[in-house]
């Protein structure tokens, strides 16, 4: 558990609290959360997308002990602090090096190629003393004021640009840097830092590099968000013919539409892409999370249906024609599997959703027009598959996601949601699927 020490600290640092003068002796410590302690934690929880609640919520702690950057949250320079030329140096100090200095660099040059490929900036390393970035690994205290903690905790920092210290970039040396899968993924957090040592300050866009907080996952490439780009090209314009970046999914978008759809307890989790929403029966809010944030790099992103099986405790994840079972956080072993293993004939390459049902013990797989009804029970496909519209009329084939949850068999196709009922048969709505992540309702209640 976390002490309001350590909290305290933490909306310090990355919140700038500075306690007023006389503010200790003024009140005792359990005033605290009333005060402007209280105000910070509000606005950490908003600017991480949690409840704002102003209360020390275990999600709350959760986002608190995440690896990050040590950079504040609230900086506001953007637009103000940037390198006026459109050839930039950097350098690369050999003590310290996690890898070999080749493979270091390696890494280091496609991280700048993140950036130079959006605006018209490059980037060139030299082994002079001078460059503009002195990019450099330490231990615990460096002498500029922001020692490092050891593993975890702050993984890095960087400075604005500027002369003297401006732009440089700083790394842990103590942390478990990698280039490949294990430990703090090198690629992705230098990505970060010469975003910071380019001018640009923390987004809470989840998608975005410049998020302050570790969410690196190996099972997606590392690129930079809309936003990312968007800030970036601000200050430096716009480099020809870019790629365009990747949106993160936004629940109020009319055009959202989901990847796949499944309960998990009282939860009811909506996918799209490596992120996913949790709608919690208690609770108001619906916040946006990665995947990895449940089942680190179990499961892959971009899935094609996902369901709980309750009485065997174990999640089935679909992409492609495979599929991944796990139990709790962790994969079970031997997987992912051929979804063949359900008894599909070879024909069906993927499923598009599928939907359990708990008291009944059998799922339902929907491949384009059809579905597949499957025993759990006995492990069998049952017989042939059957039409999806002669089942549930006016659901319209082929579907992305289905679900049953609160007595009614939930479908979702493009930005659409039917809402089913299985006892009488019948449709009973059709709305948006903003409506179902309450963004409607959230908009109107603020
Ligand atoms: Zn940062
Ligand atoms: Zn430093």
């Amino acid at each position: 558990m976390f002490s309001p020490g350590p909290v305290q600290e933490y909306l310090q640092h990355f919140f700038s609290h500075h306690p007023e003068a006389g503010e200790r002796q003024k009140r005792s410590a359990g005033d605290d959360w009333t005060t402007g302690l209280c105000d910070k934690l509000k606005k950490m929880q908003h600017f991480f997308g949690l409840p704002p609640s102003g209360e020390l919520t275990q999600e709350t702690l959760a986002v608190m002990r995440k690896p990050r950057c040590g950079l504040s949250d609230v900086e506001h320079f953007e637009g103000t602090t940037r390198w006026k030329k459109k050839t930039l140096s950097y350098r690369i100090v050999r003590s310290n090096l996690p890898f070999s200095a080749a493979k270091v660099y390696k890494v280091f040059k496609s991280a700048w190629q993140l950036w130079s490929n959006v605006i018209p900036v490059r980037f060139h390393k030299r082994n002079r003393k001078e460059a503009d970035i002195i990019i450099s690994f330490h231990q615990t205290d460096h002498k500029d004021g922001t020692p490092f903690d050891g593993k975890g905790g702050i993984l890095a920092h960087a400075f604005f640009p500027g002369p003297g210290i401006g732009g440089d970039v700083h790394f842990d040396a103590e942390e478990d840097w990698s280039i490949n899968s294990t430990g703090f993924s090198l690629f992705a957090v230098a990505a970060h830092e010469f975003g910071h040592a380019l001018g640009l300050a923390h987004s809470s866009d989840l998608g975005a590099v410049m998020y302050p907080a570790y969410n690196f996952s190996p099972n997606y490439e590392l690129r930079l968000s809309l936003s990312d780009v968007k800030h970036i090209q601000r200050l430096y314009g716009i480099c020809p013919d870019f790629d365009p970046p990747p949106r993160t999914p936004d629940k109020c978008h009319s055009d959202l539409s989901f990847d796949a759809v499944t309960e998990l307890q009282q939860e009811v989790l909506y996918f799209k892409d490596r992120f996913m929403w949790r709608k919690h029966p208690q609770f108001d809010e619906i916040g946006m999370t990665m995947i990895s944030s449940l089942w680190s790099d179990s499961v892959p992103a971009s899935l094609d249906a996902v369901y709980q099986n309750v009485e065997k405790n174990l999640m089935v994840f679909f992409k492609g024609h495979q599929y991944w079972v796990v139990r709790g956080h962790d994969l079970e072993k031997g997987f992912p599997r051929n979804i063949s293993d359900f008894g599909f004939p070879s024909r069906v390459k993927s499923v598009d959703a599928a939907l359990h049902f708990r008291d009944k013990r059998y799922t339902v797989f929907f491949t384009g027009q059809e579905c597949w009804k499957y025993d759990e029970q006995h492990r069998a496909m049952h017989n042939s598959p059957s039409l999806l519209e002669r089942q549930w009329p006016g659901v319209e084939a082929p579907i992305d996601a289905a679900v049953f949850y609160d007595g009614f068999v939930h479908f979702f196709k493009g930005n659409l949601h039917f809402q089913f009922d299985n006892n009488s048969k019948s449709l009973v709505s059709v709305s948006t699927v903003n409506e179902v992540l309450e963004c409607n309702k959230i908009l109107t209640k603020r």
